[in-house]
């Protein structure tokens, strides 16, 4: 048998040890054993999944419907309600895309499409830092596999030379905003590369991004102007969009190849039709919310200008890192920041690369310059 015990054990011993933090919300503000704290580790970036006034105006509308809270079924059986219909339908008009495909989280996402669309024909090369989901789905599919550096076009035009006329297919697989570095993809030149090497797919997975860039606020997709240059467009809504789901923008064809072959799709009951409701009712809104990316915006740089050399230079979005290195050093920094009113987290490896323990950043809207000048202050 498996010693459990020992290898927590071993866990503690290297600062690995994870545990659910009992925390209270009010807000923007985190509460923690009766301490209060201003929330830097939350993903809600524009602010809106703490805006009572939005929630307010949704209550009401919803009161007038009947949209129950569950679906009941997966959406191949009966669990299949005009909403969804909608919000695909909003989404990919958004978008200027043939269509979209709604799914019930990032992770069914990304663990879904690859295994789907890939086989031992497909070579996936995906940047070495995509998330965790992507790796996931990698690995699901049983496709041929290779990394290039993180961002480094020159290594994936190598890799995409080397594999040319050897598979059937080959599909790039990149984040827009990274999630532990806080750095942007340059889309374009994907796009140009996946346009040189026939055969080639662009997967784009904008987790980060969906909301807090573009002046419609459709991701780094709209701001560097590819939206219909990206063969596979996903994003979620548990982020910036304050609700919980994903989406993909395809081809139709894809999209009626994913609703016979993806097995989290076919196999999970579907979001409630609520929830769907509320992601409708804040994408439909996103356009509104410029002046939130351009205070999100704004104070990010700030940051990040002070940490320079520290690895807030390595950022250009709202999430922001202060690499600190060993993770004990890191733990106790976090901890002193909180015990000082701000809740940063330390993230440890096998997040990040063992030796780059940081404390990540991860910015709001609603965080005035006051906090932001005290943080500054602390750091
Ligand atoms: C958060 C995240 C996901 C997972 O999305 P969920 O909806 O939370 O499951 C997928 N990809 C990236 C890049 C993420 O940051």
């Amino acid at each position: 048998m498996k010693d459990y015990t020992c290898l927590l054990e071993e866990l503690k011993i290297n600062g690995n040890f994870r545990q659910f933090p009992e925390v209270t919300h009010s807000g923007k503000w985190i509460e923690k054993e009766g301490h209060r704290m201003l929330n830097l580790s939350s993903n809600d970036y524009l602010g809106l999944a703490t805006r009572q006034d939005l929630r307010a105006t949704f209550m009401e509308q919803l009161a007038d419907t009947d949209l129950p809270f569950s679906s009941s079924s997966s959406r191949l059986l009966t669990g299949n309600f005009a909403i969804y219909k909608d919000l695909e339908k909003l989404i990919s008009e958004r978008f200027g895309r043939e269509s979209a495909l709604l799914f019930n989280s990032g992770y069914h996402a990304n663990t879904g499409i690859l295994p789907a669309l890939a086989d031992k024909q497909t070579l996936i090369i995906a940047d070495k830092l995509v998330h965790a989901s992507i790796i996931d789905g990698i690995l699901l599919s049983g496709a041929p596999f290779t990394r290039y550096k993180h961002n480094d076009y020159e290594q994936l035009e190598r890799l995409l030379a080397k594999a040319s006329g050897q598979y059937e297919q080959v599909i790039i697989v990149t984040e827009s905003v990274f999630s532990m570095d806080g750095d942007v993809a340059d889309l374009p030149h994907l796009v140009a590369l996946k346009k040189k090497y026939k055969d080639t797919l662009l997967y784009v997975d904008e987790a980060h991004a969906i909301g807090v860039y573009g002046s419609d606020g459709l991701g780094i997709a709209e701001e560097q102007h590819c939206i219909g240059d990206i063969d596979l467009l996903v994003g979620t809504f548990g982020k910036a969009l304050a609700s919980m789901g994903a989406y993909l923008l395809c081809s139709r064809v894809i999209r009626d190849y994913l609703i016979n072959t993806m097995r989290p799709l076919i196999f999970s009951t579907a979001l409630p039709p609520v929830q769907i409701a509320w992601s409708r009712f804040l994408f439909e809104k996103l356009p509104d919310f410029s002046s939130e990316r351009r205070q999100l915006f704004r104070k990010s740089r700030k940051l990040s200008e002070k940490l320079n050399g520290k690895g807030g230079e390595i950022s250009n979005s709202h999430i922001i890192p202060f690499i600190i290195g060993e993770n004990e050093a890191c733990i106790q920094k976090a901890l002193e920041l909180q015990r000082k009113g701000f809740y940063c987290l330390p993230v440890r490896p096998p997040t990040v690369p063992k030796g780059t323990s940081r404390i990540r950043f991860s910015l709001t809207a609603n965080i005035t310059d006051e906090e932001i000048n005290e943080l500054i202050m602390l750091l």
